[in-house]
This record gives C-alpha cells, sequence and structure tokens, in this order.
C-alpha cells in the first residue's frame, strides 16, 4: 500500500485514477493544479506522484523542474500521465525529471500495475506483470466465469471500470444507471450476482 498524489485538472480522468488506485488499496491524496500539488509533497509522506502535463497555474514539467531540485521531492517517483503523443513528447516529459510517462486514454486494466512499476516491490499491491511462468490471478471465487453479473452504479465511469475489468474475465456484464432500470431488467433476465453502489 502506497500513499500517492495524483495532478490533474480534469475531473472524470481524476475521478477514474483515484478510483483505479484505491480499489487496489492504495491512499490517493489530490490536487487540481501543479502549485497545489506541490505544497501538498512538501507536507505529506508521499511514496510516488502521478502528474499530468497540461495544468493550470504550474504545469507538469514545472512541477517535475522544481521537484527534482527539491532535496525533499527528488527522490519521490514522478510519473506523467499525458495525452501528449507527438515524436519527441517522451523524451522532453523524461528530460524534464518525470521517472517515467504513462499515455492517456487511461487503460483501467493496466493502469495500476504501470504506476506501481515506479514504486518499491514492498508498497505494491497488485499481482506482478505476468510472466509465462507464472499463474494468472483467479478470478473471484463465489462467482464462476460465465457468470451473469447485474451492475447497478449511477455513474458512467464506475461503469465503465466495472465492465472493463469484469468482462474480460469472461463475465456476462449487464449495466444499470439507476435502480428503476435495474429492477427493470431483473423483471426479463436472471443473473447470478447483483453489484450494486
Ligand atoms: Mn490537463
Amino acid at each position: 500500500m502506497a500513499r500517492m498524489l495524483v495532478i490533474e485538472d480534469n475531473p472524470e480522468n481524476m475521478e477514474l485514477m483515484t478510483y483505479l488506485l484505491r480499489a487496489y488499496g492504495h491512499e490517493v491524496v489530490t490536487a487540481p493544479d501543479g502549485a497545489d500539488g506541490l505544497d501538498i509533497a512538501q507536507r505529506d509522506g508521499i511514496d510516488l506522484i502521478v502528474c499530468d502535463i497540461h495544468l493550470p497555474r504550474v504545469d507538469g514539467y514545472e512541477v517535475a523542474r522544481r521537484a527534482k531540485l527539491d532535496p525533499k521531492l527528488r527522490r519521490i517517483p514522478l510519473v506523467a500521465v499525458t495525452a501528449l503523443a507527438m515524436v519527441g513528447d517522451r523524451d522532453k516529459v523524461l528530460a524534464a525529471g518525470f521517472d517515467g510517462y504513462i499515455a492517456k486514454p487511461i487503460e483501467p486494466q493496466e493502469f495500476v500495475k504501470q504506476v506501481e512499476a515506479y514504486l518499491p516491490a514492498s508498497l505494491r499491491t497488485s499481482a506482478p506483470p505476468t510472466h509465462a511462468n507464472t499463474v494468472a490471478p483467479a478470478p473471484p471465487p463465489a462467482v464462476v466465469t460465465g457468470a451473469r453479473i447485474l451492475v447497478v452504479d449511477d455513474s458512467k465511469v464506475n461503469r465503465d471500470v466495472i465492465q472493463s475489468t469484469l468482462a474480460p474475465l469472461g463475465y456476462r456484464v449487464t449495466l444499470a444507471a439507476s435502480v428503476a432500470d435495474a429492477r427493470a431488467i431483473v423483471a426479463r433476465e436472471s443473473f447470478d450476482l447483483i453489484v450494486s453502489d
């Protein structure tokens, strides 16, 4: 378990990243711009910083520059998460002082593993990257693969994350945005499991 700081000005990206990191047991503190982010990093015992590039007040490049000049902050792993895609951007991000780079859009199934690659092993909570000679983690024991799952959640971000996590494991996932929708669906179909917000 690590204490992470996420600096991001886009509320949907922030919601998705914090949801995923917390789902894996990490503690997350957030900042909407680079100036607040640097303040928080100074005060709190942060193990890793995830940082957007385009930010109000102090942008990601400047966060990296200042963090790496600061004796207190320079050892904290600093990971850029950004949609920059042009040739050379990656080099520019690393040259600014970032330890690594994760491209947006965020892939819910990969994101936590990608972030944890920059953490010491003792602070990681997700499974290690799969090797040919290691066994993939088993699905939750209560439900067999192929089970029909109804997910009731009013947040589209949550619904999308849950679906993209369960569907590749072989579950048949149906989404409902409200209890009324869920009732109507349950009247027509049966489910092995209902997951409700
Ligand atoms: Mn941004």
